[in-house]
């Protein structure tokens, strides 16, 4: 059986966590402070849920936090966009509200979001409630998630969830 190829990119501000859920998801590994990654890279990860086997490339990079002339080039043809914000910095939240936006606005037609919350295990320095983001994913037809790549608690389901919800064909474009 050939595998489903699909690209995910990761957006989100400086520091939420996107290079440490990636590492969690692939490696099943946290660091602390996990080093800035610079430029854009991506890695490929099989997997299988359900009976199908996946092939994702995905992308993580550094230098998409702040708005720039390369962002739609990054996300161009990418099934899935994981968009993080740290639950004990509001600011993140608002960052990550304008990649929604973007995406909605100059994005693949059919891209599906995920919105996620990261660093759930400081929970008690939270700065952004579950209600406000949960309303907000719901009316931008996003995917929620509250994750902890420190403990992995959802990083996985995050995946599983995000690929049940694409299309289960090959992304147009070619990607290897
Ligand atoms: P990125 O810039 O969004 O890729 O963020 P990084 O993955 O580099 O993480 C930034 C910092 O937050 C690093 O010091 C990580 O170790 C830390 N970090 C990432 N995820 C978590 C988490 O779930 N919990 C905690 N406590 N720290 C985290």
């Amino acid at each position: 059986m050939s595998s489903i190829k699909k690209k995910i990119v990761f957006l989100g501000g400086s520091s939420v966590g996107k290079s440490s859920i990636l590492l969690r998801f692939t490696n099943n590994q946290f660091q602390e402070g996990q080093e800035p990654n610079v430029g854009a890279s991506f890695l490929t990860k099989e997997l299988s849920i359900e009976n199908l086997k996946y092939k994702l490339q995905i992308w993580d990079t550094a230098g998409q936090e702040r708005y720039s002339s390369m962002a739609p080039m990054y996300y161009r043809s990418a099934s899935g966009a994981i968009i993080v914000y740290d639950i004990t910095d509001s600011e993140s939240f608002i960052t990550a509200k304008k990649w929604v936006k973007e995406l909605q606005q100059m994005g693949p037609i059919d891209v599906k979001m995920a919105i996620v919350g990261n660093k759930v295990d400081l929970s008690n320095d939270r700065q952004v409630s579950i209600e406000e983001v949960k309303e907000y994913a719901e009316s931008s037809g996003a995917l929620f998630f509250e994750t902890s790549a420190k403990t992995g608690k959802n990083v996985y389901e995050l995946f599983r969830q995000l690929l049940t919800h694409l299309p289960k064909t090959n992304s147009k474009k070619k990607l290897d």
